[in-house]
């Protein structure tokens, strides 16, 4: 068996097995976003021979590159944009992909909402949140989360499924995986896009609905140009 078909079968079972933990809760399974960012392309090809179709890009030209044609020959794969997106990359990015987690600020909910619109793709999107307020790093900060979701749900009429967060590194993630749900929740939104390859398990006990896992499955990441 492929190293990368044994990581997909070993990841999805330590979900299945942190799910099952959880006395409470709705039943589904969180799902398997497959980070391919830097990856190369023959691992890429083996995860979906084994199986797997859900993936996450973080920027929309690697990313159109890598998945233009395999798209096509596969029409069940599922692409979630997960890294910062510039407002002129929005075309191409509703055209490619088929969640944007990334909806960070009124100016991109505005430019997302027409574009959706021009090209009949209305896409599920979360609302990225900046859980450690940290200033390098992109999403809505806490304190403005509420009022941004109502923008973006009243004014913009996106599809906001839910929020999404990245931890800071040096910090326990589990008070950020908490903060988000209570958010998410106060908000109606039901999906929870949170954890990566280090810390999938902790987040799925604090309600995840959706992990990013790249590492974990692929193997370290070649470096980005
Ligand atoms: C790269 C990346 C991941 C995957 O990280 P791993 O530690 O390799 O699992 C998840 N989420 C986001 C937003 C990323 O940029």
């Amino acid at each position: 068996m492929s190293s990368v078909r044994y990581n997909i079968q070993i990841t999805q079972e330590k979900i299945r097995a942190e799910k099952h933990k959880l006395a409470q809760g709705h039943l589904s399974i969180p799902k398997l976003v497959a980070v391919s960012k830097q990856q190369p392309d023959n691992k890429v090809d083996e995860s979906i021979l084994a199986g797997q179709r859900v993936f996450g890009e973080n920027r929309v030209q690697e990313a159109k590159q890598r998945w233009h044609a395999r798209k096509v020959k596969y029409p069940d794969l599922e692409l979630h944009l997960i890294g910062p997106l510039q407002t002129n990359k929005v075309a191409d990015a509703v055209e490619l992909f088929d969640f944007i987690e990334v909806v960070d600020r009124v100016k991109l909910a505005k430019i997302l909402a027409v574009e959706m619109r021009r090209q009949n793709r209305h896409l599920p999107c979360f609302v990225q949140v900046n859980t450690g307020e940290e200033p390098q790093k992109a999403g809505v900060m806490p304190s403005e989360v509420d009022e941004f979701i109502h923008f973006c749900q009243q004014d913009c009429s996106l599809d906001i499924v839910g929020l999404m967060c990245i931890p800071p590194a040096d910090e326990e993630p589990a008070m950020h995986f908490a903060l988000l749900r209570e958010m998410a929740k106060r908000n109606n939104l039901s999906e929870l896009s949170m954890g990566m390859s280090s810390d999938f398990e902790t987040a799925i006990a604090f309600g995840s609905t959706s992990v990013r896992v790249g590492s974990a499955i692929f193997g370290a990441r070649e470096k980005q140009k």
